[in-house]
């Protein structure tokens, strides 16, 4: 099996259009045609998991976070991302990192968390708009149906749970070729009036490239008239955090105690109790006070995360209750979530869950 058949299939479940603009997942080192022994699944890659995989025999290194975040200058060995990548390189074994697409899709990272806090009736907490784009094209009547099923082949009007979505009308077009086209119909220097379809598919964006060769390619016309642009719909199952509720509603200290024992974290840093008892519950795994605002609108009475700064914690302004339970606590499971992908995928294949505990952070 080569590298490729691993990467391909962990795209299919978070593909990578679906990663933020800051991000950068994806294959960070190595070559996706090279045969892989063995996979090792982190949330970090560090020193001491590039060694526990050279000891393992696994020449692939699947992490959370993205060893390459921020561009590089030099690669001599003074930090100890560089020392990562020489280190990778020289014992051949390639990082790939599933990140932020990861966050961003419904059974992704917030689904974990969800599912070891009991939340049922699980929805994404602020959906993702502009995934979505809608070409229109213009085609003779007699080649519309040919054309049509050459995009839908191509992956056009095909979209969360549907596909084979498109759209079209007659109409009547006409033109002049100009001296030096060769057009499909008509003579040069005499204005055609032809019957037309106008054709429209929804498509996602990560194909706009692909599609449009493929129109081109399938039109009859010289110069193929068409449009392209963005929708500004939302799609409901992807985007960041989650929202869901507790099957019967808790005490909020007896939640708290729940989230620390469910999370296995020594320490949450959360704000003043409010009177409610919790029932509907807002995550996000990793940094997600940029979420506050959306887990209130929401009408979540505990905002569970990681990252606050001190005076974030204000903004819970007594509506909600912020808990911080640490970025590493929050996304623990995340490794899990990534070996049973893949366990459950690839039966005889050597999936391994990384030992070394990557969290930088120590309690006292
Ligand atoms: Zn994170």
């Amino acid at each position: 099996m080569k590298i490729r058949n691993i990467t391909d299939y962990l795209e299919e479940i978070a593909p990578l259009y679906l990663q933020e603009s800051y991000d950068n997942s994806g294959l960070i080192i190595g070559d996706l045609e090279n045969t892989v022994d063995g996979c090792l699944i982190t949330l970090d890659c560090t020193e001491e998991v590039v060694e526990e995989a050279i000891n393992n025999n696994c020449n692939l290194i699947i992490t959370h976070h993205p060893i390459i975040f921020n561009p590089l200058k030099k690669i001599v060995g003074n930090s100890y991302i560089e020392r990562i990548i020489i280190k990778a390189i020289k014992n051949d074994i390639a990082i790939y990192a599933i990140h932020t697409n990861l966050d961003n899709v419904y059974n992704g990272v917030n689904r974990k968390i969800a599912e070891k806090l009991g939340l049922i009736n699980c929805e994404i907490l602020l959906p993702k708009n502009k995934l979505l784009k809608q070409l229109v094209v213009y085609c003779p009547a007699s080649h519309s149906e040919a054309l049509k099923e050459a995009m839908i082949n191509n992956g056009a009007g095909s979209f969360s749970n549907y596909d084979n979505c498109s759209f079209s009308s007659l109409g009547q077009a006409s033109f002049r070729p100009k001296k030096g086209s060769s057009p499909f119909v008509g003579n040069i220097g005499e204005i055609y009036n032809a019957e037309e379809v106008r054709l429209e598919f929804s498509l996602q964006k990560d194909i706009e490239g692909s599609l449009i060769e493929a129109m081109k390619d399938n039109h009859p016309y010289e110069q193929v008239a068409y449009q392209i642009y963005d929708l500004d719909n939302f799609s409901d199952d992807i985007g960041s955090g989650m929202i869901g509720n507790l099957a019967s509603e808790v005490d909020s200290e007896e939640f708290l105690n729940l989230i620390k024992k469910q999370m296995n974290t020594a320490c949450i840093r959360y704000t003043q109790l409010t009177n409610k008892k919790i029932k509907r519950v807002a995550i996000c795994g990793g940094s997600g006070s940029f979420l506050l605002q959306e887990a209130k609108n929401r009408k979540a009475d505990i905002f569970i995360s990681s990252d606050f700064k001190y005076h974030e914690f204000f903004d819970a302004d007594k509506k909600i209750i912020i808990a911080d339970i640490g970025h590493f606590e929050s996304e623990q499971f995340t490794k899990e979530l990534i070996y049973d992908f893949l366990s459950k995928k690839f039966t005889k294949f050597a999936v391994q869950l990384s030992n070394v505990n990557t969290n930088p952070i120590n309690y006292l």
